[in-house]
């Protein structure tokens, strides 16, 4: 399996507009954050005759610009963690590959998030619209607590809170995904052991009500103990080199484009 991270920043990205602060200006490319998604390339679950099943988590609202700047030109389904516009404002550039791949794409999300989806993007239902191909084509699949499967490839939804907000991260093999969390409750920790590697949601340094501090999130890495952990969804209080040196080795800020292998 081989995760690349498309984006790690907060809602607003960083630099943010009209921003003068150290990481809005900092010339380091890790400092530049485009909207929270990762890309997940899973060897021997492909479908359509390929050996590689592509996994979207969530369409950011820079979606067509992440799939660009990485070279890839294809998803074959799209995990939500929930709907909010940072996380799926991307979503109508799925029509692309709808006509590049000429395939529908199987979208997962749980009830509340692709109930809004079908609110936000009102116009995708519409058969007139999806008959000249002028809306992306979706296949919706409702999800609860219970793992699901991919072609075989088994999804473990992990529940959180994004403040009173329940909304799901994702385990795939020994990777798992969680964003935008701001309570990990007690039962989703059995489902998080033996992780290779862990990204998780941190801010900022001050306490946030619908999301983790750094300082929450650390202590949420240390006792899910995954190898390696890689923060995102960071807003620019955060600067990636100094913020870096005063976290353990595995348990770092993540950048747009780190990849890795699994
Ligand atoms: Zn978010
Ligand atoms: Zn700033
Ligand atoms: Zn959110």
């Amino acid at each position: 399996m081989k995760v690349t991270l498309l984006g790690t920043g907060t809602s607003q990205g960083i630099p943010v507009i009209g921003c003068g602060c150290q990481t809005c200006k900092s010339t380091n490319p890790k400092d530049k954050r485009l909207r929270v998604s990762a890309y997940i390339e899973v060897s021997g679950y492909g479908i359509n005759g390929n050996n590689t099943l592509k996994i979207l988590i969530d369409t950011s609202s820079d979606f067509r610009q992440q799939m660009l700047a990485n070279n890839f030109d294809d998803v074959d389904c799209v995990l939500f963690t929930h709907h909010h516009i940072d996380h799926i404002g991307g979503m109508d550039d799925l029509r692309q590959i709808n006509q590049q791949k000429k395939k529908k794409i199987d979208i997962y999300g749980n009830q509340l998030t692709l109930d809004e989806i079908k609110i936000t993007f009102r116009y995708v239902l519409d058969e007139r619209l999806q008959k000249h191909n002028s809306v992306p084509l979706l296949n919706f699949h409702y999800i609860d607590s219970n793992p699901f499967k991919i072609n075989n490839l088994e999804i473990i939804p992990i529940e959180v809170f994004h403040g009173n907000l329940p909304m799901v991260g994702f385990r795939i093999q020994n990777f798992a995904y969680i964003t935008d969390a701001s309570v990990l409750p007690e039962s989703e920790y059995a489902k998080l052991e033996n992780l290779d590697v862990l990204i998780l949601n941190a801010l900022r340094i001050r306490p946030h009500p619908t999301h983790f501090s750094l300082e929450e999130s650390v202590q949420a890495a240390k006792r899910i103990n995954a190898k390696q952990t890689y923060f995102t969804h960071m807003t620019h209080d955060l600067m990636h080199d100094t913020t870096n040196e005063l976290l353990p080795p595995n348990i770092q800020l993540g950048y747009d484009g780190l990849s890795f292998e699994i």
